[in-house]
């Protein structure tokens, strides 16, 4: 399976280039902006020691001397971090933090400073540009005041190198954060790809597991398919249940029940896993799935009571009909008695059942077409097409195993006068009768077929002469001695007529061993009715004949006359 993976350049690569930008971006406006915002920000300090230094001096009510003074703008200095000076009216320096108590005579005159000019206008002044006492570019902030009743102007001052410096360190600071902020998101991101990743790939375990377990069940459901549907009997089928079955639910126990043939009860017919411990033979009302129609579930969380037939039963019972072509079959029992949930499995059973289904409903089919083909309505003996198949196979295998076989042909004595008599209902009755009273003088292993109208044939496997004169005899007697009442009217006075032919002796092919029974049946019609005639041997035959048993029948039978 072609794995998708969460992609490390889309997911993180992409994204980090994308807040690089806004961040590069945002760090140029801030450039742009950060100098006046510091320079307004020192300003503001800068107004409001001058104020305080302002409100001082105004509420001190008594005279200030110099020392004072000192001591005053030394504090705001201090606070301020910036330089304090006092400038008289007519622009004279009364004092100066930055320069020695007393020196202050020295300064140049300030009265055409812009700021001290805008202050003493009774506005802030403000100013930038170099000192010439410090010799270096300074910001000025000014407002005038009162000093023991003299107006003065009070001035504070900052190098703008403070401000650029700090502008450096703040910049500084945001870069350090900016580049923290990518490695930690990168680092982030890379680690959740990583999880993500590592999760998708134990998915696709899974599914590919899951997937794998699925094909293999789906190809064994598939074979069970195939060699159901190639069964070509109920045992056949059943064989390959017990045999393909646990190896597709497996861990479990399991049978199949199949209504018998008065479809009054159901017979387990096939089991797996441990033996069966529900009942073998139940009535389809001890079973809820089979009263119902549909699955029957109890145990493990299932509401519902067990199903009479497997009463006492531990574990989870599952009960599915088999249902095919509208008929109920039979039911597929599940016990499970360790942890696996039946739920898991439920879709493979229902597959399991539906297959079974059809596969037991197209044998129950196949057999029944084969019997139509082969069988006689009437009369429940094989037809003559049948007839004709058995007997070729049989001769040739009787030729390879140098073996006897004997072909009656018989013909009910004058049978049109019940048809004419009672109608052909009756006439039908007899002949059913007929067909099950040859078939009961015959062995199991002697095929009774129907060969046409009132005329029946019987093929004697593997029998000696002797054997088929006694047959021919219990038929003859079975014949006479029927009684049918039909329409309170008591019907008898039966009889029939047998004519043999014996393969090898008297024809290699069915056709010939027929006509030549067929001919002594003549013979027999014409002697009289009611009894029965092997066809005579010739002396060839007698010789030719290697087995002292059919040569000892031959000698017996050779004359056989009606009986
Ligand atoms: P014979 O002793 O010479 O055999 O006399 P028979 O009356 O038995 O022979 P025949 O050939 O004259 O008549 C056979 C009758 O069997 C004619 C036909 O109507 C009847 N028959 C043939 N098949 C059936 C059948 O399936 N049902 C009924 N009811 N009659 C049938
Ligand atoms: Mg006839
Ligand atoms: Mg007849």
């Amino acid at each position: 399976m072609n794995r998708k993976q969460y992609s490390y350049l889309n997911l993180v690569g992409l994204p980090l280039v994308l807040l690089f930008i806004i961040l590069g971006i945002s760090g140029y406006f801030l450039n742009q902006n950060i100098t006046e915002i510091l320079t307004r920000w020192h300003r503001e300090k800068m107004i409001l020691s001058i104020e305080g230094i302002g409100e001082v001096f105004d509420h001190h009510s008594r005279y200030i001397d110099k020392n004072k003074v000192r001591s005053i703008i030394e504090h705001f200095t201090h606070i301020s971090e910036s330089r304090i000076t006092l400038i008289s009216e007519t622009g004279e320096v009364i004092d100066d933090s930055s320069i020695p108590f007393n020196s202050a005579h020295e300064l140049k005159n300030h009265a055409n400073r812009p700021e001290i000019i805008e202050a003493l206008k009774g506005r802030f002044g403000f100013h930038s540009r170099v000192s010439s006492v410090t010799k270096q570019e300074m910001s000025y902030v000014a407002i005038s005041s009162l000093l023991n009743a003299k107006t003065i102007v009070i001035r504070a001052a900052k190098p703008t190198k403070v401000i650029i410096h700090e502008k450096q360190k703040l910049f500084g600071f945001v870069i350090i954060i900016v580049v923290i902020t990518l490695i930690g998101a990168g680092i982030m991101g890379f680690s959740i790809i990583k999880y993500l990743n590592k999760q998708v790939n134990l998915e696709y375990e899974y599914l590919e597991d899951k997937i794998t377990a699925r094909t293999k069940q789906i190809n064994r459901l598939q074979e069970l398919g195939t060699m159901l549907s190639a069964c070509n009997s109920r045992e056949e089928s059943l064989e390959v249940v017990e045999n393909l079955v646990p190896k597709l639910i497996p861990k479990m126990s399991g049978a199949l029940a199949l209504f018998n043939a008065s479809r009054d009860l159901l017979e387990v017919k096939a089991e797996w896993g441990e033996a069966w411990q529900g009942q073998k033979v139940y009535s389809a009302n001890e079973c809820w799935s089979l009263r119902t129609g549909r699955e029957y579930q109890t145990g493990h969380d299932t509401f519902g009571i067990p199903c009479k037939h497997l009463e006492g039963i531990e574990g989870q019972l599952f009960c599915l009909p088999l249902i095919a072509h509208g008929d109920t079959l039979g039911a597929l029992h599940i016990i499970i008695k360790n942890g696996v949930l039946l739920d898991e499995y439920s879709d493979l059973i229902f597959a399991i059942g539906e297959q079974l289904g059809l596969a037991i409903a197209n044998i129950n089919l196949r057999r029944s077409l084969r019997e139509q083909a082969t069988k006689d309505a009437l009369t429940g003996l094989y037809n003559r097409r049948y007839l004709m198949d058995v007997l070729s196979n049989e001769v040739s295998r009787s030729e390879r195993h140098r073996k006897v076989i004997g072909v009656l042909m018989m013909d009910l004595d004058h049978f049109k006068r019940f048809n004419d008599t009672y109608g052909h209902d009756c006439g039908d009755l007899v002949l059913s009768k007929l067909g099950s009273t040859i078939k009961r003088c015959c062995r199991d292993h002697d095929i009774c077929c129907r060969y046409g109208g009132e005329e029946f044939t019987v093929i004697l496997m593997e029998s000696t002469l002797d054997n088929m004169g006694v047959i021919a005899e219990r038929i003859c007697s079975a014949v006479r001695a029927i009684e049918i009442i039909y329409n309170n009217q008591s019907i008898s006075d039966l009889s029939i007529s047998i004519g043999i032919s014996v393969f090898p002796f008297h024809g290699s092919t069915p056709e010939e061993l027929l006509k030549e029974a067929d001919k002594v049946l003549y013979q027999v019609k014409k002697e009289g009715r009611d009894g029965y005639k092997i066809k005579e041997f010739s002396s060839e035959d007698t010789e030719d004949s290697e087995d002292s048993n059919d040569l000892e029948s031959k000698k017996t039978h050779k004359t056989s006359k009606k009986v």
